[in-house]
């Protein structure tokens, strides 16, 4: 590695194994999107990438922005990088969108806010594709089913707002340098484009799986009374018992719009 300590705070863990990086790109749609990266890092998938697409990356490490300003002069002056150094969080929240047209996302994401970054991801109404490293438990909670286990809030809003949510491999913990202390998967996202959810239907899928084990009718009892909650189980036709995990995402949409007429009568 170049001479830099991994960051633990900025969740720094290099991937190191080029085989891998190689499947990375190999699993690029064919399109003529752009590309954001987040985290270049020491640019080891920047390198590779830039050969293809112009692109933008958004890193928040002063010492990695040095690195990466050298390794890619000639890139940058040519207009095919463009470097941004801030948090890409403060980047979304100026500017909405963290490219102006078209964009898809490949990175190997800082582990402490992927999830974080894959919903706002999922907001950006430019970025179509999110290609991403992320811990394998966070790649099995965007891509699971009803009735699996790890089915969940991040799930259902994948399953509505995506055409296919899919993980395309795992990568074991000597890949990297530090090695993190999990497995690692590459998740793969294409967005329905024409798809989107306002806040209400996150906010409702938060009070639905506050407690995930407990029936869904105990979660529902904090923002529904009894009598609405076995009216819409009447009309959804829904079993009282069921659990959280056990709704599939068009019902909980359907159960959403309920509640949301409800309270507008
Ligand atoms: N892409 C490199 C690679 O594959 O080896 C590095 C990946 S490393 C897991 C995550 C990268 O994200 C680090 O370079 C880290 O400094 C950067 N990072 C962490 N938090 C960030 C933030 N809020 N905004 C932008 N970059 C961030």
């Amino acid at each position: 590695m170049e001479n830099v300590k991994a960051k633990k705070k900025f969740g720094q863990n290099f991937l190191k194994d080029s085989s891998i990086l190689d499947r990375i790109i190999q699993s690029m749609p064919n399109n003529n999107n752009y590309i954001v990266e987040i985290g270049p890092g020491l640019g080891d998938l920047t390198e590779k990438l830039v050969k293809y697409k112009d692109m933008t990356a958004y890193e928040v490490d002063t010492d990695l922005i040095g690195i990466l300003k050298s390794k890619f002069a000639i890139e940058m002056n040519d207009g095919k990088l463009k470097l941004i150094h801030t948090d890409v969080l403060e980047a979304w929240d100026k500017l909405g969108s963290l490219h102006d047209g078209k964009y898809d996302m490949i990175a190997n994401l800082p582990y402490y806010i992927a999830t974080n970054i894959i919903l706002r991801a999922f907001e950006d109404t430019n970025c179509e594709h999110i290609i991403v490293m992320v811990q394998k438990e966070v790649a099995q909670k965007f891509t699971a089913k009803v009735n699996q286990k790890e089915y969940s809030s991040l799930g259902i809003i994948a399953e509505t707002l995506s055409l296919y949510s899919r993980i395309l491999f795992d990568v074991p913990p000597e890949s990297f340098d530090p090695p993190p202390k999990v497995m690692s998967s590459i998740l793969c996202i294409r967005k329905d484009m024409n798809k989107s959810i306002d806040k209400s239907f996150k906010d409702f899928l938060k009070a639905c799986f506050t407690q995930p084990r407990k029936k869904l009718s105990k979660n529902l009892s904090s923002i529904l009374d009894k009598e609405k909650i076995s009216q819409y189980y009447k009309e959804l036709d829904m079993n009282d018992n069921v659990r959280p995990h056990e709704v599939s995402s068009s019902l909980y949409s359907q159960l959403h719009t309920k509640v949301k007429n409800g309270r507008n009568q």
